[in-house]
């Protein structure tokens, strides 16, 4: 059984209660882990806060080597940890390796600011003499909470900022993917992270959750998950006065252009959309192109759709493993079927592909829809798995509107030759990022977050230190 981490310790749930850690392409259990209740996360929030002050005072340089070694011993363990990924989550194992290496580089790159964070001298004329300055002091104990989607990335988006401005932390994976999250912390003691610096509780949030996030010695919380988890958070956050990162859901837009490079456009959307079977938070979630290259994207897209290999994300030249649960396929399903009932004609896949391996997990076929009507799910709700619904408009006006009439403000894209178009979208649209031509990756050089329900705050970037700081003036007077 794996163990969660509090105090540097491995330890099981108070309760000795357990959950089954089950294999999305298979059904298999994997492993079982402690199921925390409100009294774990009190022995791991009083860590973090012990461990704060030494952390908080240990020099940047001195986080940074830590930082270095546990960014080394993870990429020395890519292996072991991208297959415990891939068991738990279900992403191709190819994907899962590049997953785990982002947490190698997250840790570079925040060791790398993390004896930069200085603040700012400001002259003052009153008192004569004196003057001003504003220093930065790491905010206390982090909770971080992450979801099942990309848990080791959207977990170090976290951690690492934090580490690196000396702030502690207790994270709480998705209860169905904690184990290679585990294995990454293990490591990060092993290169010499003190006791309590990072603690990990396991358990549903619906369970460990409020105890987590209402608990009066967490000063801050960091959240990915759901918009309506994220509202619920903002709710206990508000009545405790604490600071927030919330990352949220995502209906993203690409456009494509009449003037567009189509096969690019078809290739990068067809990498966002069935990327990790259509659940990432940046997927391109609704396609408008206009009507002078639609019949050739959609052509592209649905072949290209068509050739993915789905398999198992064990399985040799996997390219898109299962949906992570029974319940997230059975949502897409219904919001396929919606669409198709309200007049929507699928191009490639709508139904689960048959017979083994698919009949022992949650596969569902990459899917392409167009004439999908305005007010169906597929155009209204956010579509977490691979269905992709295209719209045709007009012109840029019409694809800009329609664009941002989602609730959403995630990521966004564009497609086209003409600087201009580019430009207008950049300004006009309601995102926090907008990729043109290219496909959407968070580079951790830029900062990342949404507008919207989407949330607020940034992660990735220097940008992101800023969450794990508070401003302080102190003035001297001769
Ligand atoms: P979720 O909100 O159900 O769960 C996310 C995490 O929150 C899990 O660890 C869960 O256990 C925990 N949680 C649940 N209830 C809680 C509570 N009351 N208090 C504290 N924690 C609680 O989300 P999910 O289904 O795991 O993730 C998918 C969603 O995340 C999608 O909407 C997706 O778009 C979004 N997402 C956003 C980003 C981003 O950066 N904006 C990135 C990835 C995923």
């Amino acid at each position: 059984m794996a163990k969660m981490i509090i105090a540097g310790e491995r330890v099981g749930a108070k309760s000795g209660k357990t959950i089954e850690v089950k294999d999305p392409a298979t059904g298999e259990v994997v492993d079982t882990v402690p199921r925390a209740d409100a009294s774990d996360v009190d022995a791991a929030v009083e860590a973090a806060a012990r461990a704060f002050p030494a952390w908080a005072s240990t020099g940047g340089l001195q986080r940074a080597a830590i930082m270095q070694k546990a960014a080394e011993l993870i990429r020395q363990h890519i292996d072991e940890i991208a297959t415990l990924l891939t068991r738990e989550q279900g992403m191709p194992l190819r994907n899962t390796k590049d997953q785990v290496g982002r947490v190698s580089a997250g840790l570079e790159y925040y060791a790398g600011l993390a004896d930069k964070i200085r603040g700012d001298y400001v002259s003052l004329k009153e008192p004569e003499g004196s003057f001003g300055f504003v220093i930065k002091r790491p905010v206390g104990v982090i909770a971080a909470i992450a979801p099942w989607n990309f848990p080791l990335t959207l977990m170090a988006n976290k951690v690492c900022p934090a580490l690196a401005a000396g702030c502690t932390v207790v994270l709480k994976p998705a209860s169905t993917t904690p184990l290679a999250t585990l294995r990454c912390i293990e490591l990060m003691h092993d290169a010499g992270l003190p006791k309590g610096v990072v603690n990990v509780v396991t358990g549903p949030g619906t369970e460990v959750g409020d105890a987590l996030t209402g608990h009066p010695k967490v000063a801050k919380i960091a959240f990915t998950g759901q918009t309506e988890t994220g509202m619920h958070i903002m709710g206990i956050a508000a009545r405790g006065v604490k600071r927030i990162t919330l990352e949220l859901g995502g209906s993203d837009p690409a456009i494509v252009c009449d003037d567009a490079d189509v096969e690019k456009a078809a290739r990068a959307v067809a990498i966002d959309r069935f990327f990790n079977a259509g659940q990432a938070c940046l997927a391109v979630k609704r396609l408008f192109v206009f009507p002078q290259v639609a019949e050739q994207f959609m052509q592209l897209i649905s072949s290209r759709a068509q050739k993915l290999k789905v398999a198992p994300g064990m399985a040799e030249g996997a390219q898109m493993g299962p949906l992570h649960t029974a319940q997230q396929r059975t949502e897409v399903e219904a919001q396929v079927q919606d669409a198709v009932k309200r007049g929507a004609k699928v191009l490639a896949g709508g139904k689960r592909p048959e017979g083994a391996p698919y009949d022992t997990g949650n596969f569902y076929l990459p899917t392409v829809l167009r004439d999908v009507p305005e007010d169906s799910r597929m155009a209204t709700e956010e579509v977490f798995g691979p269905a992709l619904p295209i719209f045709v408009v007009k012109d840029l006006d019409e694809a800009i509107e329609r664009a941002n009439a989602s609730r959403y403000g995630l990521g966004s894209s564009i497609f086209t030759r003409d600087l201009a178009k580019a430009k207008i979208a950049a300004e006009r649209l309601d995102a926090g990022y907008t990729w043109v031509n290219t496909i959407k990756v968070a580079y951790d050089e830029l900062p990342f977050g949404g507008v919207k329900y989407s949330g607020f705050g940034k992660e990735h970037g220097i940008e992101a230190l800023d969450g794990y700081v508070e401003r302080k003036s102190v003035v001297l007077a001769p």
